[in-house]
């Protein structure tokens, strides 16, 4: 899973051939943060934390996790929530959000060899995303608490949001 996932392609090794196919793809996962479900449920507390969700996190190499760009803790639903109101932006305005974000992306790299930031790599990277002084000191910073590695430091998440953030042209 890691090799697709880094190089957009899958190799199948045979003793007389090797055949590359195109495998570029967008990965959303979910994981419940323990075996039980209840890590940090506030109402049901999970009786064997931290150890339940140590156990259960580490099923997943540290590999495959560090290649998991954005990690969102989301709380349980509670029957009452069903109820609530929709929220405010429905999935047409997110998808035109995420139309406008790829245009900003597609004439950001007019010319070059890739065509969002997700594929941009070394001295294309830091052009788009090049932290600012305050921006180095936070990474430092919440790289060394939460023993992040150097590519849990690329900032390209960051410059994906940023895009969907863009006012209106
Ligand atoms: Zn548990």
């Amino acid at each position: 899973m890691r090799q697709p996932i880094e190089t957009g392609e899958a190799v199948v090794a045979r003793a007389n051939a090797h055949v590359r196919y195109p495998a570029r793809f967008q990965l959303v996962a979910a994981m419940n943060p323990c075996r039980c479900g209840y890590l940090a449920d506030p109402g049901q507390a999970c009786s064997r934390a931290p150890k339940c969700g140590a156990d259960y996190q580490a099923r997943i190499s540290g590999p495959l996790f560090d290649r998991i760009d954005l990690h969102v803790e989301v709380p349980g639903v509670l029957a009452g929530d069903l109820a609530l109101p929709p929220p405010a932006e429905g999935t047409a305005d997110v998808a035109a959000r995420v139309a406008k974000a790829r245009d900003i992306q597609r004439a950001r790299f007019e010319g070059d060899s890739v065509r969002t930031n997700a594929e941009a790599e070394g001295e294309l990277l830091d052009r788009i995303a090049t932290p600012d002084a305050a921006g180095v000191k936070l990474l430092t910073e919440a790289a060394e608490r939460m023993r992040l590695s150097a590519r849990g430091c690329a900032v390209v998440p960051a410059a994906g949001a940023a895009d969907l953030d863009a006012p209106p042209a």
